[in-house]
């Protein structure tokens, strides 16, 4: 056996399997690629679900990572540090928040959000206490807590964890008049995906957001938009809410704000919701460490100071429309927004985890979502050169 058989062995034999991986094994990365332990280099189409949009091992990222790690990693919430104001600041700035909460995954910022709207229920709109309802989309992914999966439609992340967390409706999503329908007077908050990536790369009819923005404000219901994967440029804008010309009323960004070196992230929020959050209500141990604040600081530098949001608009573009001149009778679909992008193949061609194997073997990694979809997000350093070849590749695998 080389190196990586018996690391996959050794996995297979003392962890669990709550994941099927792709059988390759990589050490190194580096801008859009990433190498496994037999040399072999592959362009990474997936970045981490988006976490390292940046591109892998950034150095700037990793200067600003290092330099923290040697100062001061860990204070707790219990005092100050001289990070947390900067990452405030400079976060404000950048996105407009009022108010910003720190945390570590994104499962935390949302869990955060359903929390802080449901206070927001009880104390300002004055919704009968336990009464609460949040509108939800079905095909959802917001993370894998008990309160997360609870509102899942997707058996896998939901079957046999029960008892379940109430005070969720579920609607389909781009369907904005069953969103209407759906509103009443315990309605505190909707928590949508702009687009629902774990669900195939959906992108909503155009107008959706900005009728749910006009039903949210008459009915005085807060707008939550899950920017975790779509946020931070993934899509060709800072947020995705941006190519509807709205605003959410609460943001949660993670991922990309750590650029793939540290778990951070963040809710964004004005300051009527977050303003309900009193001392001792919520909070976390690592939530707005200084090593966080650095690490992400560093990470929305470089991806505002680096261009890499218009690129991901430019190339996210050519990309596409390299995808979209592939001949083949497999593929039903080709979509995307930015370099956010899926092509989903037609069902007889057997499930798309044996395309992403075949281009694996052709040293391009890229992940299959519910059977049938390719998912293909590089990271936003990609060039012109870079997407020809991944297009090239990707012509021979499906055509
Ligand atoms: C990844 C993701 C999450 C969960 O983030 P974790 O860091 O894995 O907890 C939530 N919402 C969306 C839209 C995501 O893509």
């Amino acid at each position: 056996m080389n190196t990586s058989e018996k690391l996959i062995a050794t996995e297979q034999r003392l962890g669990a399997h709550n994941y099927k991986p792709l059988d390759v094994v990589l050490t190194r990365g580096e801008g859009v690629y990433v190498w496994d332990t037999d040399g072999n280099r592959y362009l990474d189409c997936l970045s981490a679900y988006s976490a390292v949009n940046q591109g892998h091992c950034h150095p700037k990222i990793l200067a600003a990572m290092v330099e923290q790690a040697g100062r001061l990693t860990l204070t707790s919430r219990a005092f100050r540090n001289d990070q947390l104001a900067y990452l405030y600041e400079e976060l404000a700035a950048l996105t407009g928040s009022h108010k910003i909460l720190p945390m570590n995954s994104g499962a935390e910022a949302v869990e955060t959000a359903i929390k802080a709207v449901r206070k927001w229920g009880y104390e300002v709109k004055g919704v009968p206490e336990g009464k609460a309802e949040i509108i939800v989309c079905a095909d959802n992914f917001h993370g894998r807590t008990l309160s997360i999966i609870s509102f899942s439609t997707d058996p896998d992340a939901r079957s046999g964890f029960g008892p379940y967390t109430s005070g969720f409706r579920i609607i389909p999503f781009g369907d904005a008049e069953a969103f209407a329908a759906a509103i009443n007077a315990n309605t505190v908050a909707a928590l949508i995906e702009p687009i629902q990536g774990e669900a195939g790369v959906i992108i909503p009819p155009a107008g959706y957001f900005t009728r749910i923005r006009e039903l949210c404000t008459a009915n005085n219901v807060i707008l939550i938009l899950d920017e975790i994967q779509t946020g931070l440029g993934r899509t060709g804008k800072l947020l995705a809410e941006e190519h509807e010309g709205i605003e959410a009323d609460v943001t949660l960004i993670g991922k990309a704000l750590s650029g793939g070196f540290y778990p951070v992230s963040a809710v964004l929020s004005n300051s009527e919701v977050l303003g309900v959050l009193k001392p001792g209500q919520h909070g976390s141990t690592f939530g707005g460490n200084p090593l966080a604040c650095a690490v992400a600081r560093a990470a929305l530098k470089v991806l505002t100071e680096e261009g890499m949001i218009e690129n991901a608009a430019v190339m996210g573009d050519y990309f596409l429309e390299g995808l979209r001149s592939i001949r083949s009778n497999i593929v039903r679909d080709v979509r995307g927004r930015g370099l956010m992008m899926a092509i989903e193949l037609e069902p007889e061609a057997g499930g798309a985890r044996q395309y992403c194997h075949a281009l694996k073997e052709r040293g391009l990694l890229a992940k299959d979502t519910h059977d049938h979809t390719i998912r293909l997000a590089p990271p936003l350093v990609i060039s012109r050169e870079q997407v020809d070849w991944a297009v090239s590749q990707i012509e021979k695998t499906i055509s």
